[in-house]
Protein backbone atom coordinates (compact mmCIF):
# COMPACT_ATOMS: atom_id res chain seq x y z
CA UNK A 1 0.00 0.00 0.00
CA UNK A 2 1.13 3.48 -1.12
CA UNK A 3 0.37 6.55 1.12
CA UNK A 4 1.40 9.49 -0.19
CA UNK A 5 0.05 12.63 3.26
CA UNK A 6 0.72 16.02 2.46
CA UNK A 7 1.28 18.34 5.23
CA UNK A 8 4.23 17.42 7.58
CA UNK A 9 3.37 19.20 11.12
CA UNK A 10 1.09 17.93 13.82
CA UNK A 11 -1.85 15.70 11.88
CA UNK A 12 -0.03 14.10 8.89
CA UNK A 13 2.99 13.06 10.23
CA UNK A 14 1.02 11.60 13.34
CA UNK A 15 -0.68 9.82 10.72
CA UNK A 16 1.99 8.59 8.71
CA UNK A 17 4.13 7.44 12.38
CA UNK A 18 0.98 5.69 13.22
CA UNK A 19 0.82 3.71 9.95
CA UNK A 20 4.08 3.14 10.20
CA UNK A 21 3.73 1.11 13.57
CA UNK A 22 0.80 -0.80 12.72
CA UNK A 23 2.28 -1.54 9.03
CA UNK A 24 5.47 -2.01 8.17
CA UNK A 25 5.45 -2.96 4.65
CA UNK A 26 3.56 0.38 3.67
CA UNK A 27 4.86 2.87 1.53
CA UNK A 28 4.74 6.06 3.06
CA UNK A 29 6.11 9.52 1.36
CA UNK A 30 5.56 13.49 2.70
CA UNK A 31 5.15 16.19 0.70
CA UNK A 32 5.77 19.25 3.19
CA UNK A 33 6.26 23.12 1.81
CA UNK A 34 7.79 24.47 4.17
CA UNK A 35 11.53 23.75 6.01
CA UNK A 36 10.33 22.16 9.23
CA UNK A 37 8.91 18.62 9.90
CA UNK A 38 6.65 17.74 13.01
CA UNK A 39 7.11 21.08 15.52
CA UNK A 40 4.80 21.94 18.20
CA UNK A 41 3.62 25.37 16.81
CA UNK A 42 2.19 25.90 20.46
CA UNK A 43 5.37 26.63 21.78
CA UNK A 44 5.90 29.40 19.55
CA UNK A 45 5.09 32.42 21.66
CA UNK A 46 7.71 31.05 24.74
CA UNK A 47 10.39 30.46 21.94
CA UNK A 48 9.78 34.41 20.95
CA UNK A 49 10.01 35.38 24.84
CA UNK A 50 12.98 33.35 25.20
CA UNK A 51 12.07 31.10 28.16
CA UNK A 52 13.05 28.32 25.03
CA UNK A 53 16.22 29.80 23.24
CA UNK A 54 16.13 26.63 21.06
CA UNK A 55 14.13 25.44 18.40
CA UNK A 56 14.84 22.45 17.96
CA UNK A 57 13.36 21.74 21.11
CA UNK A 58 10.32 22.33 19.72
CA UNK A 59 10.48 19.53 17.11
CA UNK A 60 9.04 16.26 18.20
CA UNK A 61 11.19 14.39 15.29
CA UNK A 62 13.56 15.25 12.72
CA UNK A 63 14.16 14.22 8.84
CA UNK A 64 16.26 11.99 9.99
CA UNK A 65 14.31 10.06 12.77
CA UNK A 66 11.30 9.92 10.14
CA UNK A 67 14.02 7.89 7.52
CA UNK A 68 14.93 5.59 10.23
CA UNK A 69 11.26 4.83 10.24
CA UNK A 70 11.21 4.08 6.69
CA UNK A 71 8.91 7.49 6.48
CA UNK A 72 9.96 9.44 3.29
CA UNK A 73 10.21 12.94 4.15
CA UNK A 74 10.41 16.18 1.20
CA UNK A 75 10.56 19.33 2.57
CA UNK A 76 10.03 22.17 0.58
CA UNK A 77 7.81 20.90 -1.54
CA UNK A 78 4.33 21.95 -2.36
CA UNK A 79 1.44 19.72 -3.63
CA UNK A 80 -0.32 21.99 -6.41
CA UNK A 81 -3.15 19.59 -7.35
CA UNK A 82 -4.54 16.07 -6.45
CA UNK A 83 -6.35 14.43 -9.43
CA UNK A 84 -8.65 11.67 -7.26
CA UNK A 85 -9.73 10.09 -10.81
CA UNK A 86 -6.28 9.21 -11.28
CA UNK A 87 -4.99 9.37 -7.61
CA UNK A 88 -2.30 11.41 -8.03
CA UNK A 89 -1.05 14.85 -7.39
CA UNK A 90 0.98 17.29 -8.64
CA UNK A 91 4.03 18.76 -6.37
CA UNK A 92 6.15 21.49 -7.22
CA UNK A 93 10.27 21.35 -5.86
CA UNK A 94 10.19 25.24 -4.52
CA UNK A 95 14.02 24.46 -4.26
CA UNK A 96 14.57 23.91 -7.74
CA UNK A 97 10.96 25.14 -8.85
CA UNK A 98 10.44 21.54 -10.80
CA UNK A 99 7.01 20.25 -10.70
CA UNK A 100 6.53 16.63 -11.00
CA UNK A 101 3.57 14.11 -10.46
CA UNK A 102 3.09 10.91 -8.00
CA UNK A 103 0.54 8.10 -7.13
CA UNK A 104 -1.00 6.92 -4.29
CA UNK A 105 -3.02 3.94 -2.66
CA UNK A 106 -4.11 6.25 -0.07
CA UNK A 107 -3.78 9.84 0.32
CA UNK A 108 -4.15 11.78 3.33
CA UNK A 109 -4.29 15.27 3.80
CA UNK A 110 -2.76 17.31 6.73
CA UNK A 111 -2.55 20.98 5.70
CA UNK A 112 -3.43 23.02 8.20
CA UNK A 113 -4.55 26.70 8.08
CA UNK A 114 -2.92 29.74 7.00
CA UNK A 115 -3.31 32.78 8.74
CA UNK A 116 -5.51 36.12 7.78
CA UNK A 117 -4.12 39.00 6.32
CA UNK A 118 -6.60 41.25 5.52
CA UNK A 119 -6.25 43.94 3.24
CA UNK A 120 -5.66 47.11 5.32
CA UNK A 121 -3.48 49.83 3.22
CA UNK A 122 0.04 49.60 4.37
CA UNK A 123 -0.04 46.17 5.00
CA UNK A 124 3.20 45.13 3.55
CA UNK A 125 5.38 47.55 5.42
CA UNK A 126 7.93 45.83 7.20
CA UNK A 127 7.63 44.82 10.66
CA UNK A 128 3.98 43.48 10.06
CA UNK A 129 4.36 39.92 10.38
CA UNK A 130 1.93 36.85 11.28
CA UNK A 131 2.43 33.99 13.95
CA UNK A 132 1.85 30.14 11.89
CA UNK A 133 4.83 28.64 11.52
CA UNK A 134 8.39 27.89 12.92
CA UNK A 135 10.06 30.32 10.49
CA UNK A 136 7.45 33.23 11.34
CA UNK A 137 8.53 32.49 15.02
CA UNK A 138 12.69 32.80 14.17
CA UNK A 139 11.44 36.26 12.48
CA UNK A 140 9.30 37.60 14.95
CA UNK A 141 12.09 36.68 17.46
CA UNK A 142 14.72 38.24 15.64
CA UNK A 143 12.94 41.65 15.36
CA UNK A 144 11.59 41.74 18.75
CA UNK A 145 15.48 41.30 19.93
CA UNK A 146 16.27 44.95 18.17
CA UNK A 147 16.77 47.62 20.78
CA UNK A 148 14.93 50.17 18.44
CA UNK A 149 11.58 47.84 18.26
CA UNK A 150 9.78 49.22 21.73
CA UNK A 151 5.79 49.56 20.78
CA UNK A 152 4.29 46.43 19.53
CA UNK A 153 0.99 46.37 18.49
CA UNK A 154 -1.20 43.40 18.39
CA UNK A 155 -4.17 43.05 16.14
CA UNK A 156 -6.55 40.28 17.37
CA UNK A 157 -7.28 39.30 21.31
CA UNK A 158 -7.43 35.77 20.35
CA UNK A 159 -5.31 33.25 21.88
CA UNK A 160 -2.09 33.57 19.52
CA UNK A 161 -2.64 37.22 20.01
CA UNK A 162 -2.63 36.94 24.13
CA UNK A 163 0.10 34.51 23.94
CA UNK A 164 2.50 36.93 22.02
CA UNK A 165 1.13 39.75 24.41
CA UNK A 166 2.46 37.49 27.36
CA UNK A 167 5.85 37.17 25.47
CA UNK A 168 6.61 40.99 24.46
CA UNK A 169 5.93 41.71 28.15
CA UNK A 170 8.28 39.65 29.06
CA UNK A 171 10.75 41.10 26.55
CA UNK A 172 9.90 44.67 28.52
CA UNK A 173 7.85 46.04 25.05
CA UNK A 174 5.13 48.54 25.05
CA UNK A 175 2.29 46.60 24.30
CA UNK A 176 -0.91 47.36 22.54
CA UNK A 177 -3.84 45.09 21.80
CA UNK A 178 -6.69 46.46 18.88
CA UNK A 179 -9.47 44.03 18.93
CA UNK A 180 -12.44 44.77 17.03
CA UNK A 181 -15.01 43.06 19.11
CA UNK A 182 -15.75 44.12 22.77
CA UNK A 183 -14.10 41.11 24.77
CA UNK A 184 -10.51 39.72 23.98
CA UNK A 185 -10.73 35.28 24.10
CA UNK A 186 -14.08 35.32 22.39
CA UNK A 187 -14.97 31.39 22.74
CA UNK A 188 -14.56 32.10 26.68
CA UNK A 189 -17.24 33.32 28.74
CA UNK A 190 -17.56 36.88 29.96
CA UNK A 191 -16.64 36.18 33.52
CA UNK A 192 -13.68 34.49 32.56
CA UNK A 193 -12.31 37.16 30.21
CA UNK A 194 -12.87 40.30 32.46
CA UNK A 195 -10.20 38.15 34.84
CA UNK A 196 -8.07 37.91 31.81
CA UNK A 197 -8.67 41.41 30.49
CA UNK A 198 -8.03 42.49 34.65
CA UNK A 199 -4.95 40.61 34.54
CA UNK A 200 -3.09 41.70 31.52
CA UNK A 201 -4.28 45.53 31.64
CA UNK A 202 -2.83 44.97 35.55
CA UNK A 203 0.16 44.48 33.40
CA UNK A 204 0.55 47.22 31.89
CA UNK A 205 -0.84 46.41 28.78
CA UNK A 206 -2.98 48.96 26.77
CA UNK A 207 -6.23 46.94 25.54
CA UNK A 208 -8.62 48.85 23.16
CA UNK A 209 -11.73 46.35 22.72
CA UNK A 210 -14.13 47.35 20.23
CA UNK A 211 -12.07 49.58 17.95
CA UNK A 212 -11.29 48.46 13.99
CA UNK A 213 -7.59 48.83 12.38
CA UNK A 214 -8.61 51.15 9.17
CA UNK A 215 -4.86 51.23 7.79
CA UNK A 216 -0.55 50.30 8.72
CA UNK A 217 1.40 53.51 7.99
CA UNK A 218 5.33 54.26 7.59
CA UNK A 219 8.03 55.04 5.24
CA UNK A 220 9.10 51.14 4.06
CA UNK A 221 8.72 50.48 8.06
CA UNK A 222 5.72 50.45 9.88
CA UNK A 223 5.63 53.34 12.35
CA UNK A 224 1.88 53.42 13.51
CA UNK A 225 -1.32 51.94 13.33
CA UNK A 226 -4.61 53.86 12.47
CA UNK A 227 -7.62 52.76 13.86
CA UNK A 228 -11.72 54.18 13.77
CA UNK A 229 -10.89 55.73 17.26
CA UNK A 230 -6.72 56.42 17.03
CA UNK A 231 -3.41 56.31 15.59
CA UNK A 232 -0.27 54.81 18.19
CA UNK A 233 2.98 53.95 17.45
CA UNK A 234 4.26 50.88 16.24
CA UNK A 235 7.28 49.53 15.53
CA UNK A 236 6.50 46.18 14.91
CA UNK A 237 2.76 44.68 14.10
CA UNK A 238 1.63 41.43 14.65
CA UNK A 239 -1.77 40.57 12.90
CA UNK A 240 -3.67 37.62 14.67
CA UNK A 241 -7.11 37.84 13.48
CA UNK A 242 -7.45 34.19 12.55
CA UNK A 243 -6.85 31.65 10.04
CA UNK A 244 -8.48 29.31 7.24
CA UNK A 245 -8.19 25.46 6.11
CA UNK A 246 -5.52 25.44 3.64
CA UNK A 247 -7.34 23.80 0.74
CA UNK A 248 -7.76 26.10 -2.13
CA UNK A 249 -5.45 23.81 -4.11
CA UNK A 250 -8.33 20.89 -3.39
CA UNK A 251 -10.29 22.92 -5.87
CA UNK A 252 -11.61 20.63 -9.00
CA UNK A 253 -10.65 17.61 -6.75
CA UNK A 254 -14.22 16.70 -5.96
CA UNK A 255 -13.70 16.21 -2.11
CA UNK A 256 -16.13 17.85 -0.63
CA UNK A 257 -15.34 21.00 1.50
CA UNK A 258 -17.05 23.23 4.12
CA UNK A 259 -17.85 27.16 3.22
CA UNK A 260 -15.05 27.73 5.64
CA UNK A 261 -13.12 25.42 2.91
CA UNK A 262 -12.62 23.08 5.81
CA UNK A 263 -12.33 19.55 4.50
CA UNK A 264 -16.07 17.40 5.57
CA UNK A 265 -15.17 14.12 6.85
CA UNK A 266 -16.85 11.45 8.57
CA UNK A 267 -16.05 10.38 12.18
CA UNK A 268 -13.07 8.06 10.43
CA UNK A 269 -11.44 10.61 9.12
CA UNK A 270 -12.93 10.02 5.57
CA UNK A 271 -13.70 12.34 2.48
CA UNK A 272 -16.49 11.71 0.46
CA UNK A 273 -13.53 10.51 -2.17
CA UNK A 274 -12.88 6.70 -1.62
CA UNK A 275 -9.06 6.46 -0.31
CA UNK A 276 -8.61 10.30 0.64
CA UNK A 277 -8.62 11.07 4.50
CA UNK A 278 -8.01 13.92 6.25
CA UNK A 279 -7.29 15.38 9.47
CA UNK A 280 -6.14 18.20 11.73
CA UNK A 281 -7.03 21.85 11.25
CA UNK A 282 -7.96 21.83 7.46
CA UNK A 283 -10.48 19.69 8.20
CA UNK A 284 -13.18 19.66 10.25
CA UNK A 285 -14.00 17.23 13.12
CA UNK A 286 -16.78 15.17 14.72
CA UNK A 287 -17.88 16.89 18.36
CA UNK A 288 -18.67 14.34 20.58
CA UNK A 289 -20.84 16.18 22.81
CA UNK A 290 -22.91 18.30 19.82
CA UNK A 291 -23.14 15.11 18.13
CA UNK A 292 -22.26 17.02 14.85
CA UNK A 293 -19.28 17.89 12.73
CA UNK A 294 -17.67 21.14 13.85
CA UNK A 295 -14.41 23.21 13.05
CA UNK A 296 -11.67 23.37 16.01
CA UNK A 297 -8.45 24.53 14.70
CA UNK A 298 -6.58 23.21 17.66
CA UNK A 299 -3.53 20.70 17.92
CA UNK A 300 -5.50 18.88 20.49
CA UNK A 301 -7.63 17.77 17.72
CA UNK A 302 -4.34 16.22 16.11
CA UNK A 303 -4.59 13.03 17.82
CA UNK A 304 -7.84 12.58 15.75
CA UNK A 305 -5.83 11.74 13.09
CA UNK A 306 -4.83 8.22 14.58
CA UNK A 307 -8.43 7.54 14.40
CA UNK A 308 -8.72 7.33 10.46
CA UNK A 309 -6.39 4.54 10.60
CA UNK A 310 -10.13 2.34 11.77
CA UNK A 311 -11.11 3.49 8.61
CA UNK A 312 -8.56 0.63 7.46
CA UNK A 313 -8.33 -1.99 10.20
CA UNK A 314 -10.57 -4.64 10.62
CA UNK A 315 -13.71 -5.26 11.74
CA UNK A 316 -13.41 -6.52 15.48
CA UNK A 317 -10.20 -3.96 15.97
CA UNK A 318 -12.95 -1.25 14.80
CA UNK A 319 -15.29 -1.93 17.78
CA UNK A 320 -12.13 -1.81 20.57
CA UNK A 321 -11.31 1.18 19.33
CA UNK A 322 -14.93 2.80 20.09
CA UNK A 323 -15.60 1.00 22.87
CA UNK A 324 -12.11 2.63 24.32
CA UNK A 325 -13.21 6.18 23.06
CA UNK A 326 -16.55 5.89 24.85
CA UNK A 327 -14.33 5.20 28.09
CA UNK A 328 -12.15 7.93 27.40
CA UNK A 329 -15.20 10.12 26.98
CA UNK A 330 -17.58 8.61 30.11
CA UNK A 331 -14.45 8.97 32.24
CA UNK A 332 -13.91 12.33 31.38
CA UNK A 333 -17.69 13.34 31.96
CA UNK A 334 -17.55 12.18 34.85
CA UNK A 335 -14.83 13.43 36.52
CA UNK A 336 -15.98 16.67 35.63
CA UNK A 337 -19.63 15.79 37.62
CA UNK A 338 -17.06 15.38 40.09
CA UNK A 339 -15.92 19.10 39.85
CA UNK A 340 -19.44 20.29 39.74
CA UNK A 341 -19.74 20.85 36.03
CA UNK A 342 -23.16 20.46 34.86
CA UNK A 343 -24.25 16.96 33.26
CA UNK A 344 -24.22 16.95 29.24
CA UNK A 345 -23.91 13.76 28.39
CA UNK A 346 -24.10 12.79 25.03
CA UNK A 347 -27.79 10.89 24.00
CA UNK A 348 -25.50 8.35 22.61
CA UNK A 349 -24.21 7.72 25.76
CA UNK A 350 -26.96 8.52 28.07
C1 LIG B 1 1.45 30.43 17.96
C2 LIG B 1 0.55 29.24 18.04
C3 LIG B 1 0.20 28.74 19.27
C4 LIG B 1 -0.65 27.63 19.37
N1 LIG B 1 -0.98 27.17 20.61
C5 LIG B 1 -1.81 26.12 20.71
C6 LIG B 1 -2.16 25.60 21.99
O1 LIG B 1 -1.72 26.11 23.02
N2 LIG B 1 -3.00 24.52 22.04
C7 LIG B 1 -3.48 23.93 20.91
O2 LIG B 1 -4.23 22.94 21.00
N3 LIG B 1 -3.16 24.41 19.68
C8 LIG B 1 -2.35 25.47 19.55
N4 LIG B 1 -2.01 25.94 18.32
C9 LIG B 1 -2.62 25.32 17.14
C10 LIG B 1 -1.83 24.12 16.68
O3 LIG B 1 -0.51 24.46 16.42
C11 LIG B 1 -2.48 23.57 15.41
O4 LIG B 1 -3.81 23.22 15.72
C12 LIG B 1 -1.76 22.36 14.85
O5 LIG B 1 -0.45 22.69 14.48
C13 LIG B 1 -2.53 21.82 13.65
O6 LIG B 1 -1.83 20.77 13.10
P1 LIG B 1 -2.02 20.37 11.57
O7 LIG B 1 -1.05 19.27 11.32
O8 LIG B 1 -3.45 20.14 11.29
O9 LIG B 1 -1.63 21.66 10.71
P2 LIG B 1 -0.32 22.53 10.67
O10 LIG B 1 0.44 22.47 11.93
O11 LIG B 1 -0.77 23.86 10.17
O12 LIG B 1 0.56 21.83 9.55
C14 LIG B 1 0.17 21.78 8.21
C15 LIG B 1 1.40 21.75 7.33
O13 LIG B 1 0.98 21.53 6.00
C16 LIG B 1 1.82 22.25 5.12
N5 LIG B 1 1.10 22.50 3.87
C17 LIG B 1 0.00 23.28 3.68
N6 LIG B 1 -0.40 23.22 2.39
C18 LIG B 1 0.47 22.38 1.76
C19 LIG B 1 0.59 21.92 0.42
N7 LIG B 1 -0.29 22.29 -0.52
N8 LIG B 1 1.61 21.07 0.11
C20 LIG B 1 2.49 20.66 1.06
N9 LIG B 1 2.44 21.09 2.35
C21 LIG B 1 1.42 21.92 2.69
C22 LIG B 1 2.09 23.56 5.88
O14 LIG B 1 3.31 24.14 5.41
C23 LIG B 1 2.18 23.07 7.32
O15 LIG B 1 3.52 22.86 7.71
C24 LIG B 1 -1.14 27.03 18.19
C25 LIG B 1 -0.79 27.53 16.93
C26 LIG B 1 0.06 28.62 16.85
C27 LIG B 1 0.44 29.17 15.50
Amino acid sequence: MKLLVIGGVAASMSAASKLRRMDEQAEITVYEKGKFLSYGACGLPYYISGENDDYRKMIARTQKQFAERNIKTHLQHEVLKVDTNKREVTVKDLASDKTFTDTYDKLMIGTGTFPIMPPFPGADLENIHVLKTLEDGMILKEISRKPEVQDVVIVGGGYIGIEVVEAMKALGKNVRVVEMGERILAPFDKEITDIAEKEIRDNGVELNLGEKVESFNGNGKVDSVKTDKGTYKADLVLVAVGVKPATKFLKGSGIEMAENGAIIIDREMRTNIEGVYAAGDCAQVYHKVLEENDYIPLGIMRINAAAWLVAILPETMKNMWELWEVQRLKSLIWSLEERGFPRRMPKSLV
